[in-house]
Parts: structure tokens; C-alpha cells; sequence
């Protein structure tokens, strides 16, 4: 008898092993139900969602067709709630000092030869610095976990100083951050620094994974670790973002454990997840490539992707440059709406030029493409790219910004938005080419704004940009 409870505050009631692994068997046995399956997919066209359930008999259906409808439906909702938008971001490493013992990272505390590094407040003023001159406004921060090397104070005063900095037309206008499991007390501090989203990896829902993976140090406490998000939430962060990282463990069971996660916190606070991220395991220092061997195929991986467009369209889905451009190319199209551009996956690494002898880095970045390169190949393939931060600076978080979602309010919020941040981005950081196809295609989108009082006042604030004022939202 399973103990599954959604709106359990034990992580092992609302990620119960049991429900994973009776659903995967439901999965097994009726894979081939074709009928079943596309009548799955017809009723998902009303854009509610799916449940990890049906979701998982879709993940493990073999039918090409099948995989060819999916990927159809993914791409209608991914229009329908997104429309040609990605929103843009940059990871901004502060220190990689970390005393937990994870398996697959290089910062694990038992790697003595990869170099230490820990920003002051003066590098990290110098980091974003580089940042808003490439045209960064979202920033996401990442930290190990030492509590000597990076207390809660170091990260606050961290944040403190980004959002403070303001450089030429640059300004930091919303930092996520990705930093360990901590106390109700601790995420209190961070929302009233002002954080946009408070991103935390599961890593893989799989406890005996979990705890095989992750040895020693705090996070070593799988339940802890599980039920940070009810903590975030409770101290009244309203944006969290969940991730597994693909390969870690056996990708459908962490497949249905992300989505249960997303139901679990739907149902005890009234709103899911903000963001999921969809990372691979990549190379790095210090990590055996043979202690991971659940290597997750392109094909299964855009499958994956698309069904979670599927089942949760009213979240965001985040790639980082682990993919390459052509990974990330196919995931746009299949409900990706978030990328990293330009991005150093070491401390100090926008200012000091990652060398090969260099180890620093989490994982080696896959898509090594300038911002503007990553801004010209998505207006080419027709994407509008956005710098857009204007729901959480707006007050629209959680459910506020969910219910603007599931009315689809929010699409005629988010493209004047992209045009506008869009063409800040091209008159201030763009190379000449890539704002000349810009601005071209800012005035077909304009022309497309249905409703006319928006579209005059995007018009107004298209122009002010010209005359050099700057940061307009809706
Ligand atoms: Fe530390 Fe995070 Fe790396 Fe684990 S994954 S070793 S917690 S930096
Ligand atoms: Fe995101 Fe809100 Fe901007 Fe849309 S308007 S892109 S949802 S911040």
C-alpha cells in the first residue's frame, strides 16, 4: 500500500517511491494502447495539463507517429503560451568553495587540484559589469554550499551589490539564485533582498540515487534537500524553479519525480513550479564519465522536453549552454522559453578569459556563442529574444502570475515587453548587422499587437528608447 499524499510535507509522501515505480509499470503495460495514448494527446490540446501518470505512458510510448504528434502539440502550446519569445539569461558563478561530497560535480569538497575561488564584492562589481555590457539584465547565481566560505550574509550583500551596479544604459533587473537547501529563516532574508526565482536542482528524485550520489556533507539529507521548495515557499518566495539533471539516475523515473514535485507544490501552496531547467550531465574535472551510464538520447531528451511542455504549460522551461546550438535549436521550437547566452561556468570567468589548463568550471560549456551571436541565430530563425523582468518587478509572482498565465492574459503582456527590452538590447550592446535584422523584425511584431491602445503605447516607448530614456515595461 503506497503512503502518496500530494499535499504530504514529508518528502517521502509526495515523492513516494511506490506511485514512481506503479506508474512506470502502468507505462510499461500500456505502451502500446495507441487509442489511449491519442486520446491523451486530444484532451491535452485544452492546454490543463497532464497528469505524471498519463504523462509517463506518453515518455514511454515507442510509435514514431506517436512521437511525431507529440512533438506537433508541444509546438502549439509552446505558440500558444509564448509565442516566438525566449527570454534571455546569464549564470554569474560567486564561489565554488563547497563542502558536500556530490559525485558528479568538480566543486565537491574532496577535489583538492581544481582551484578555489571566492568573488569580493569589488570582482563581483567587475562580473556584472561585463555582464551588462554584453546586455545581460537577468542574472542567475550560483554558489557551492560552505557556510564559512559563503554564509547567508555573503550572499545577500552579493546581491546587494548587483542589483546596486549601473553601468552606461546596464542594470541587473532580476537575480535568480541557485544556492543550497537552507532554513525558512534564510529564504525569508533572500526574498526580502528582492530575488526573482530561487532555483534548486533535485538532482534525481530516486532516493537511493540521491544518496549513493551525494556522500557526505548537508545536502547528503535527501529530505531536507526535497522539501527545500515547501520551506522557500512558506517563507513566502513565490517563484521556484525545480530541476533534475538528466543521466544522473534513470531518466523516466526522474521524469515522473519532477512532475510529481510540480503537483506536490501545486496542491499544498496553489502553485506550481515557475521554471523547470533540463540539464544533462556534462564533462567535467574531476568526475568519472563511466560512474554515469544513464546517458539520456537526443531523441528521448527532446521527448522529454516536449512532454513537459505537454503537462505543464503554464511553466517555464530552461536550457543552459550544456546543449549545443543544435540541441537548443530543436528544444526552442519544442517548449524551451528560456536560455543562457554568453555564458562562463567558472568564478570570475567573464572577466578573466577561461583558458584549456583552467578547471574551474562546473561542466564545460557546450554552446560557446557570444550573446549577440545567441541574439542574431534566434531573430534568424525567427524568435523575438527577450530581456524582459518585468512580472516580478511588477508584483506578478506566483499564483498573481499564474492566473495571468492559465487566462493566457500574460502573451499580450510578454511581446511588447520582448520588443521593448529587445530593442534596448539593439541600440545599446548589438553589432550593426544583428540590429538592422532586429529592428526590422520588432516593426513586423509591432504591426501584430492586437490590442491598438498596447501597440500605441509600445509605439511611444519605441521611440523614447531612440531618444536614448530607457527601461519601459508593462
Ligand atoms: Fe557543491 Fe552544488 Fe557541486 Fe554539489 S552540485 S558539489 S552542492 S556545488
Ligand atoms: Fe516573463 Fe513576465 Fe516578461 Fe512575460 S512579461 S517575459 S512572463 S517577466
Amino acid at each position: 500500500m503506497s503512503n502518496y499524499n500530494s499535499k504530504s510535507k514529508k518528502a517521502e509522501e509526495f515523492i513516494c517511491h511506490e506511485e514512481i515505480e506503479e506508474t512506470l509499470q502502468y507505462a510499461k503495460e500500456n505502451k502500446g494502447d495507441l487509442k489511449t495514448i491519442r486520446a491523451i494527446l486530444e484532451r491535452a490540446a485544452d492546454c490543463k495539463g497532464l497528469t505524471y501518470r498519463k504523462a509517463a505512458l506518453l515518455l514511454e510510448c515507442e510509435d514514431p507517429e506517436i512521437h511525431q504528434e507529440i512533438f506537433h502539440l508541444a509546438q502549439q502550446i509552446k505558440e500558444k503560451f509564448y509565442g516566438n519569445r525566449i527570454v534571455m539569461f546569464a549564470p554569474l558563478y560567486l564561489s565554488n568553495y563547497c563542502i558536500n561530497g556530490c559525485k558528479y560535480c568538480p566543486y565537491h569538497g574532496q577535489n583538492k587540484h581544481i582551484s578555489r575561488k571566492k568573488l569580493t564584492q569589488e570582482q563581483i562589481r567587475e562580473e556584472v559589469t561585463a555582464l551588462q555590457d554584453m546586455g545581460h539584465k537577468r542574472l542567475a547565481i550560483e554558489a557551492g554550499e560552505d557556510p564559512k566560505m559563503n554564509p547567508i550574509e555573503y550572499i545577500l550583500e552579493s546581491i546587494q551589490t548587483i542589483y546596486s551596479i549601473k553601468h552606461k544604459n546596464g542594470a541587473i533587473r532580476r537575480v535568480n539564485v541557485n544556492i543550497a537547501a537552507t532554513t525558512v529563516e534564510n529564504y525569508k532574508k533572500l526574498r526580502d533582498a528582492g530575488i526573482g526565482t530561487y532555483i534548486l536542482f533535485q538532482e534525481t528524485y530516486n532516493k537511493e540515487a540521491y544518496e549513493d550520489l551525494h556522500p557526505s556533507g548537508p545536502k547528503s539529507d535527501y529530505a531536507y534537500h526535497t522539501e527545500a521548495m515547501d520551506r522557500a515557499m512558506e517563507a513566502g518566495i513565490d517563484d521556484v524553479g525545480c530541476g533534475v539533471l538528466f543521466g544522473l539516475n534513470l531518466y523516466k523515473y526522474d521524469f515522473v519525480g519532477i512532475l510529481m514535485h510540480a503537483k506536490h507544490l501545486e496542491d499544498a501552496f496553489g502553485c506550481g513550479p515557475h521554471t523547470i531547467s533540463v540539464p544533462r550531465v556534462r564533462p567535467a574535472d574531476d568526475i568519472d564519465p563511466d560512474t554515469f551510464d544513464n546517458g539520456v538520447p537526443d531523441d528521448v531528451f527532446k521527448r522529454i522536453i516536449a512532454i513537459l511542455r505537454i503537462a505543464v504549460p503554464y511553466t517555464g522551461i530552461i536550457m543552459s549552454t550544456r546543449e549545443s546550438k543544435a540541441m537548443r535549436g530543436e528544444a526552442v521550437k519544442l517548449g524551451v522559453s528560456q536560455i543562457s547566452g554568453g555564458s562562463r561556468t567558472s568564478v570570475g570567468g567573464y572577466v578573466e578569459e577561461e583558458d584549456e589548463d583552467d578547471n574551474s568550471a562546473q561542466f564545460d560549456v557546450n554552446d560557446r556563442r557570444t550573446l549577440n551571436q545567441v541574439v542574431d541565430w534566434l531573430i534568424d530563425l525567427g524568435y523575438v529574444p527577450s530581456f524582459c523582468t518585468a512580472c516580478y518587478r511588477e508584483g506578478r509572482t506566483g499564483d498573481r502570475f499564474m492566473s495571468l498565465v492559465k487566462t493566457g492574459q500574460i502573451a499580450n503582456i510578454c511581446q511588447p515587453n520582448a520588443l521593448m527590452t529587445l530593442k534596448e538590447y539593439l541600440e545599446d550592446y548589438a553589432s550593426e548587422e544583428t540590429k538592422a535584422k532586429g529592428l526590422k523584425l520588432i516593426e513586423e511584431r509591432l504591426e501584430m499587437i492586437p490590442n491598438p491602445k498596447v501597440k500605441e503605447i509600445v509605439t511611444e516607448h519605441l521611440h523614447d528608447l531612440d531618444e536614448g530614456k530607457r527601461d519601459f515595461r508593462l
